[in-house]
């Protein structure tokens, strides 16, 4: 086939369709084909000459070989994840795969659109927590040890990080979260500010904001982004609105 195909890894954002980006908006509307995990999938609205590829969520190998297999054939491929394609989800998966197999994929037109992740859109609902350095901690341990996520737990706290926790829990994970929890008290104040900020800009959406000593396991599940602040996250207090959470810019020295 002589046309040309292309590939686009997309980021649909955290859920509502204001948080889609206007070129996320476009690349949807002039594909041919959407691959995906189900429930990102149904979030593009279906249209004649639309094709709907969507897939179970352990499979990001071979829906990107998928992708990249009809891209070949000249479609317009649009590989869609939640937030931003970069964060934990599909385009390193894509790359992998790209990396990996049929070296004639290496000359396909391919791109990546980002999207709003879930700890910018989640820290933006609560104020600032963000404001000052941070870190992002997947803490899955399905494509890493577990030891590892406690390293770099232990050593984002040591070196005074704010912390944007992804995948905090699910069914298949249940105690990793309780665990977590556990080394942050070992290794910051009971007063840290913490976030459970869950499926934001969603209709069900519920944001908590606690201290680690109060903080339970439960109220994080595979929906919740959770943000724990640095030694310098404060509240500021209201009276007939929820508190602002910020972290300064200036840091003079610190914990750690
Ligand atoms: N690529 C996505 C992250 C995929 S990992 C992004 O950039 O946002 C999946 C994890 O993201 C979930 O377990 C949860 O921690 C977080 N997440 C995704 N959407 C969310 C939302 N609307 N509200 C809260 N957390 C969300």
């Amino acid at each position: 086939m002589n046309t040309v195909g292309r590939l686009t890894i997309a980021g649909l954002g955290p859920g509502a369709a204001e948080l889609v980006t206007p070129e996320v908006a476009e690349a949807l509307a002039q594909a041919s084909d959407i691959v995906g995990y189900g429930p990102y999938v149904d979030r593009v609205p279906a249209r004649p000459g639309l094709t709907l590829h969507a897939s179970d969520n352990r499979v990001e190998l071979d829906r990107s070989r998928l992708a990249l297999d009809l891209a070949a054939q000249g479609r317009d491929v649009v590989v869609v994840s939640s937030g931003d394609p970069g964060v934990f989800a599909m385009a390193a998966a894509v790359f992998e795969a790209l990396e990996a197999g049929d070296p004639a994929w290496r000359t396909l037109d391919i791109r990546v659109l980002p999207g709003v992740t879930a700890m910018l859109a989640a820290a933006a609902r609560v104020g600032a927590p963000l404001g000052h350095d941070f870190c992002a901690i997947n803490l899955s341990d399905n494509l890493k040890p577990w030891e590892l996520v406690e390293r770099r737990l232990r050593l984002a706290a040591q070196a005074d990080f704010a912390m944007a926790l992804y995948n905090p829990s699910s069914r298949s994970r249940p105690w990793q979260f309780a665990r977590t929890l556990e080394i942050l008290r070992e290794e910051k104040g009971a007063e840290t500010v913490i976030v459970f900020a869950r499926s934001v800009s969603q209709p069900q959406e519920t944001i908590a904001v606690s201290t680690l000593a109060e903080a339970r396991p439960e109220q994080a599940d595979m929906r919740t982004l959770v943000i724990v602040g640095s030694s310098t996250t404060r509240l500021i207090v209201r009276q007939n609105a929820p508190p602002i959470v910020y972290t300064p810019r200036r840091c003079d020295g610190g914990a750690g």
